[in-house]
């Protein structure tokens, strides 16, 4: 028996669709349907932005400390209900239970918890002189849309800068993974944020999404999702001239440069890859490698692949499950396939299922060498377990091979002279670099140069995203 999920949160209170469509949700690991849920319709989108335009003067008014305090308590209420969305969203996305706990977990919850501290750090008016002052003000009405890859962490990324910044949000999360937003909706409810503030509709991206942004009410639109997706919104908003923030795909890259820790190094570029099974809009999937130790370099990569565990999100040593559905199975599949066509040299994995996957949607970590940076498979997002190492003879080289992308997410660069190192981060044209093993930082403002997107989350950059200022004058002070 199917469970069914009819439930949207709307101006404080939970709304099922009568009569809806239903979405069916597999299980990736067995390919059994476990639940459906209900699409929202077109009224009840309406509705949710009518009661986010009507709550958003009063929320407005509270000060960046009344509002961090309702953060607090979702805060609290996601950490009471850890385990379920751990199981839930490992449920849904097929990831390994103890990577649906550290990271798409706990790591947002972190993340949620640093924007309680912005608010200390936030001031909504700034005199300049005599005559003038900066206010800032709530950018208005938000419409949050989000995809399924990190659901919990991409929802906190929106929804915790809008409300701090004064903005009532319609959240759209991606109909794969609706349940960390059912939990997250319950958590604004046991908070007790006004009515309005916070609405939730689940269903298709395509109307739903349409709605928000062509919605004259509507003041902001903030996508992550596929870059395909990201055009088609900033269409759609052009008409009511909306402010759009869009977070969109990468192919980004690792520089390897001179190193004695090449080993370590290649470890941690292929486990970056394979995390999540290869669907990280950050993940660097281009490992660029000096031409004198590329095959070193390959052989390391092809030990790591060798190493990494594909199997059931349930067992404690599985470091990639399956991937989150039938279709993103069979498009990785053809990336493989591609890549073989295009020439590519596949050193591990493969189109073949992993040993002991014999249901579920699971791809064996997969690395191409030979691969040249004009090949599709080194030049579009395949968003699966996928790994191309190409060679570079010179620093110069290795920069522009990595900034010949239409991306421009992410990168990390790993050398042991400092000097290299820098010349390396500095010359990527990415939002995000990492250096040597660095790892990831919740307060570092997250965004795309080029086609990656415009527009940042974390941070305090991420809170100024849904502000806008204002400027009061006054007369000049009379004298006598
Ligand atoms: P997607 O673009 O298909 O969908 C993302 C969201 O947009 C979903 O909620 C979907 O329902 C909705 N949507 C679909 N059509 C729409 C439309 N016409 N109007 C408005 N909304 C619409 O992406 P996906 O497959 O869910 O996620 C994978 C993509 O997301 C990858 O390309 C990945 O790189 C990208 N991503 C980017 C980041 C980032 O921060 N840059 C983070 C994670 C994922």
């Amino acid at each position: 028996m199917l469970q069914r999920i009819n439930a949207h949160f709307i101006n404080g209170s939970w709304r099922t669709v009568v009569a809806p469509e239903w979405f069916t949700l597999v299980n990736p690991a067995t390919e059994e349907a476990v639940s459906c849920v209900a699409r929202a319709d077109a009224a009840m989108v309406n509705e949710a932005i009518a009661a986010a335009y009507h709550a958003q003067d009063g929320w407005g008014r509270l000060s960046f400390t009344e509002r961090a305090s309702y953060l607090q308590q979702i805060a609290d209420y996601l950490t009471a209900h850890a385990d379920e969305l751990t199981q839930a969203i490992s449920d849904e996305l097929g990831c390994p239970l103890w990577f649906s706990k550290l990271v798409q977990v706990e790591d947002p919850i972190d993340a949620l918890r640093n924007h309680v501290g912005y608010a200390a750090k936030l001031q909504r008016e700034q005199p300049w002189d005599a005559r003038l002052k900066v206010r800032k003000e709530p950018v208005g009405v938000c419409g949050l849309i989000t995809p399924w890859n990190y659901p919990l962490h991409q929802l906190i990324a929106k929804v915790a800068p809008a409300l701090l910044a004064g903005c009532p949000v319609i959240v759209k999360p991606a109909e794969q993974t609706p349940r960390s937003a059912i939990v997250l909706a319950m958590a604004a409810e046991a908070a007790g944020l006004p009515a309005g503030v916070f609405n939730l509709v689940l269903g298709c991206g395509e109307q739903i999404g349409t709605i928000l942004c062509q919605h004259p009410d509507v003041d902001c639109i903030s996508f992550t999702g596929s870059t395909r997706v990201g055009r088609l919104i900033q269409r759609n908003c052009a008409g009511t001239v909306k402010k759009v923030c869009l977070e969109l795909g990468g192919k980004s890259a690792f520089i390897i440069g001179q190193t004695k820790r090449l080993a370590e190094a290649v470890q941690l570029g292929v486990e970056d890859v394979m995390l999540n099974s290869g669907q990280t809009c950050v993940a660097l999937t281009r490992m660029l490698v000096p031409a004198e130790r590329y095959e070193e370099a390959c052989e390391l990569a092809v030990g790591v692949a060798q190493q990494l565990k594909v199997g059931d999100p349930k067992a404690e040593d599985s470091f990639l499950g399956p991937v989150v559905n039938q279709q993103q199975y069979q498009a990785v599949q053809q990336y493989i396939e591609l890549g073989l066509d295009e020439g590519a040299r596949l050193i591990a994995g493969g189109t073949e299922r992993p040993a002991g996957c014999s249901q579920g949607y699971y791809i064996a970590p997969t690395i191409f060498a030979d691969v040249h940076n004009g090949m599709r498979i080194a030049r579009e997002e395949i968003f699966g377990p996928v790994l191309c190492i190409i060679p570079y003879s010179d620093e110069d080289e290795a920069l522009r091979l990595a900034n010949d992308s239409p991306y421009g997410l992410s990168g990390r660069v790993w050398a042991d002279d400092d000097a290299e190192r820098e010349r390396l981060a500095l010359g990527i044209r990415a939002g995000l670099i990492f250096t040597n093993a660095a790892e990831w930082h919740n307060a570092a403002p997250f965004g795309g140069f080029k086609q990656s997107g415009y527009g940042r989350e974390l941070g305090l950059a991420g809170v100024e995203e849904f502000l806008t200022l204002k400027s009061i004058v006054t007369e000049e002070p009379q004298h006598g």
